[in-house]
């Protein structure tokens, strides 16, 4: 059930889906109506109208290019201490056998990369073994934004006390750094040509998309530039998680206004199934369109 796109091959490995509560709750400013008004492609995918919950989704994306296995954005990992979010604090799911059921072992990764450093995109980067966080990967170069390692850096980032992220940088970005993996990069880098890193910031001052392009098929795994399809609709509204609020929402509009005009098919971090879609211009905004399993 790969996504072929070009010469690339993409697949999805889900850790967790979980109700994600009311979609005000997380989005600043969705007009009130914004649900009813959606809901006719909004239900019964995206939200469950008998609790009225968004319904969330934390998932890898392995794409295969060139020879190579990239993972992009690697969830909330096992055993992580996350006391501030009790429904991943301690995980223990089976996650790297979802992995092999793609056919992709730990010592198969060649890349991994991070749309940004917040914990839920962070943490299978590595694994608990004794008492010692390793990478779970042990062949791969770790790919991550220089500006959002700078920002959540434990010594002098502006976003070392975020109670959002506490614990993260040591169990899940030190042990890269300490084992030589981690590469720190800038906009327009390519581990594999086809494939790159690009600066979207707003959520986080890091932030990036990784842009898939290959025999004039273009794609974009966007990160946490959008948590819900609804942004689509609305695409000035901000998840209460976006940093500089501003500018995410500047960035936004570029990735979707460029995704209606080429076409790309935009990998989200946090839709459910099915996770991707295209967009269309409508009017001011934009429509989504999940993709179907047949496209
Ligand atoms: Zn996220």
């Amino acid at each position: 059930m790969s996504i072929r796109l070009g010469a690339a091959l993409v697949d999805v490995v889900s850790e967790m889906s979980f109700p994600e509560g009311p979609p005000h709750e997380l989005l600043v400013g969705l007009p009130e109506d914004a649900v009813t008004r959606q809901l006719d492609w909004f239900a019964p995918h995206y939200y469950d109208p008998a609790s009225s919950f968004m319904i969330s989704s934390i998932h890898t994306w392995v794409v295969r290019l060139a020879g190579k296995i990239i993972l992009i954005d690697t969830c909330v990992g096992n055993d992580k201490p996350r006391p501030a979010f009790e429904f991943i604090h301690e995980l223990s799911l089976p996650y790297l056998e979802r992995l092999a059921e793609v056919g992709v072992e730990p010592g198969d990764v060649d890349y991994v990369m991070c749309t940004h450093l917040h914990l839920d995109h962070v943490g299978w980067n590595t694994r608990l073994v004794g008492d010692r966080w390793v990478p779970t990967f042990p062949h791969a170069e770790y790919i991550f934004s220089r500006d959002d390692y700078a920002h959540w850096e434990p010594d002098t980032g502006a976003g070392r006390d975020d109670p959002i992220n506490e614990n993260v940088f040591a169990d899940s970005v030190a042990p890269i750094a300490a084992s030589g993996q981690m590469r720190l990069v800038d906009s327009g880098y390519s581990p594999v040509d086809g494939l790159t890193l690009v600066s979207a910031p707003g959520h986080t001052p890091g932030h990036s998309v990784v842009r898939l392009t290959s025999e004039g098929q273009s794609g974009v795994f966007f990160g946490d530039l959008m948590h819900s399809p609804l942004q689509v609709a609305y695409p000035q509204v901000n998840s209460i998680f976006c940093l500089d609020q501003a500018r995410a929402a500047t960035t936004r509009r570029e990735i979707l206004e460029r995704a209606a005009r080429d076409g790309d098919l935009l990998f989200s971090a946090h839709f459910p199934s099915p996770h991707s879609g295209r967009v269309s211009a409508d009017g001011d905004a934009f429509r989504f369109h999940p993709r179907t399993p047949d496209e």
